[in-house]
């Protein structure tokens, strides 16, 4: 795809889009809105240089972590496999950036998409470097074997590539995650001071940043879901504070914390995968100093997918949900974690904010701050029998015309790796993406964006902004920001979805 228009620049290195973001000013008038229409001038500057792109996760052992590096392997190399359904081959579905499209325009009155990947120079996903940490010292072709998400013919045609790959000795806080993950911490950096595993953990990164010859690494946290950790000005709330908490080994610097630590010393953004508050005030500010990227938490993989589409349509079509109610059960790693109670705390808080907004928004339907405490309950159980196929049984009830009710009782099997595997994917790679776009306003400087990227909320369950930005759960908006963001940069024009051209020529 080529842009032609008057409004971009491009050379061998950047591409220059200019655009005038048209919003509306509303000010309040006793119990009047008085809306201004305004329009501002914005410059997106693209780096069109793809970068050589290393990434290490925090867990690469576990369940997300072989499963995207194996499916990233079979994809590169073209491996296909057997099942009783047949020869099957390797495809990314399921990712936003690789296998979903984008319209962008019309051509004569048939609508053209095109690859959300080709919109913009966007890294490769078979030229990724894997790298990583776990606790448990397994190779990675065992370690997808335990994990048993992965068909077994594909097991065994990834084996020769997974063997050689062994997860670097990590940061191990026992008191963070279940007990029942002891019996696999046999890959543990020795010691207790935490100044001193903040130093190895950085060594690593500047390593495998070296030794694989990479212009950048993101890091990247899959590991299990930590207790949130008892956040404390004085000890998380200045990058200062926190370095030398750090330095005192304090008890509430979680393991998670390091690692993000260690990202933003060594200039890599991080991002969050689980729950737990890894990303507190004093990793924020050390990010910003290095200016790179954090972004979290919980990946947004099946049932809140889900649910933050139902609420949206139900609230969008004047439908007052009351009630939701969630159980999952689950029989992986993950789940065995999640069933000491500190660690299902941080999985239930996310799973639970995941549709505030959308309630707020309607103040027809909720006009009172009591009206919007509508029953939600979480509830998640471990059946080792499940295995990786995470059940959803959710019942949402709704109040609707002249006092009746309609309920929804969804049913969702989400195959928890296969769903995530390819999430992760694209975080990884709309961070980087996201690393090579700088903007300016009116005639002000280039700026890179925010430190805390907001603009991934649609992969995230409880999606981080900034302070004083408010968070968008609903997955259609946090969809449309993405492509917008993407298409605006690339010169292209966003669609209001009139359709004029088509209707009228
Ligand atoms: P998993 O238990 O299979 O993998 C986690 C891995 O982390 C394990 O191999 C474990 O040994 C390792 N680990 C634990 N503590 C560590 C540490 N301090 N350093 C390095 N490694 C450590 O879990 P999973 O299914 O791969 O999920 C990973 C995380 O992603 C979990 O927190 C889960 O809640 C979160 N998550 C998963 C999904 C999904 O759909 N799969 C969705 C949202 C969030």
């Amino acid at each position: 795809m080529k842009v032609q228009s008057t409004t971009t620049q491009q050379d061998d290195h950047f591409l220059i889009s200019n655009y005038d973001y048209k919003s509306t000013n509303i000010e309040k008038n006793g119990d009047k809105y008085i809306a201004k229409p305004q329009i501002t001038n914005f410059k997106f500057k693209t780096d069109t240089r793809i970068p050589k792109l290393g990434v290490m996760l925090v867990g690469w052992g576990g369940n997300n972590g072989t499963t995207l590096t194996g499916g990233v392997l079979a994809n590169k190399f073209n491996i296909t496999w057997n099942s009783k359904r047949g020869t099957h081959q390797p495809n990314f579905y399921g990712s936003l950036t690789q296998s979903s499209v984008i319209k962008i325009g019309t051509c004569n009155t048939e609508e053209v998409f095109v690859p959300f990947k080709d919109v913009l120079p966007m890294v490769n996903p078979c030229d990724i470097v894997f790298g990583g940490w776990d606790i448990s010292s397994m190779n990675l072709a065992d370690a997808m074997n335990r994990a048993q998400v992965v068909e077994y013919d594909l097991q065994q045609k990834l084996r020769p590539y997974l063997e050689k790959l062994v997860p670097l000795p990590s940061i191990y806080y026992p008191d963070f995650i279940a007990a029942n993950q002891n019996d696999r911490a046999d890959n543990v950096i020795p010691g207790n001071n935490k100044l001193e595993h903040l130093n190895v953990i950085r060594k690593n990164i500047a390593d495998f940043k070296q030794q694989n010859n990479l212009d950048k690494v993101i890091l990247l946290w899959t590991a299990n879901t930590e207790r949130f950790c008892v956040e404390d000005p004085n000890v998380h709330g200045t990058a200062e504070k926190l370095l030398k908490s750090i330095e005192s080994s304090h008890p509430e610097i979680s393991a998670s914390t390091i690692f993000a630590c260690a990202a933003c010393l060594e200039g890599c953004s991080f991002i969050n995968g689980s729950p737990q508050n890894t990303i507190v005030p004093g990793v924020i500010e050390l990010a910003e100093k290095a200016g790179v990227f954090v972004a979290g938490d919980d990946f947004k993989t099946g049932q809140t997918k889900f649910k933050t589409c139902l609420v949206e349509y139900l609230v969008g079509a004047g439908i007052k949900p009351k009630a939701i109610i969630s159980y999952n059960h689950l029989g992986n790693n993950d789940g065995k974690n999640l069933s000491q109670e500190s660690c299902f705390k941080s999985k239930e808080r996310s799973k639970k904010t995941c549709v505030d907004d959308i309630l707020e928004s309607n103040k027809v339907l909720y006009p009172t701050e009591e009206e919007l405490n509508i029953d939600h309950t979480i509830v998640i159980k471990y059946c080792p029998e499940t295995g990786d196929s995470k059940k959803a049984m959710d019942e949402y009830i709704a109040e609707i015309f002249l006092g009746g009710r309609q309920t929804f009782a969804v049913y969702n099997v989400c195959e928890d790796s296969l769903l995530a595997a390819p999430l992760i994917m694209d975080l990884l790679l709309l961070c980087e993406l996201f690393e090579r776009i700088q903007f300016s306003k009116d005639t002000s400087e280039f700026q890179r964006f925010d430190t805390v990227l907001s603009w991934l909320s649609y992969l995230m369950k409880a999606p981080k902004s900034e302070s004083g930005i408010t968070t968008i759960n609903s997955l259609s908006r946090q969809r449309a920001m993405l492509e917008n963001l993407v298409k605006v940069c690339a010169g292209l024009t966003i669609d209001d979805n009139l359709r004029l051209e088509v209707r009228y020529g």
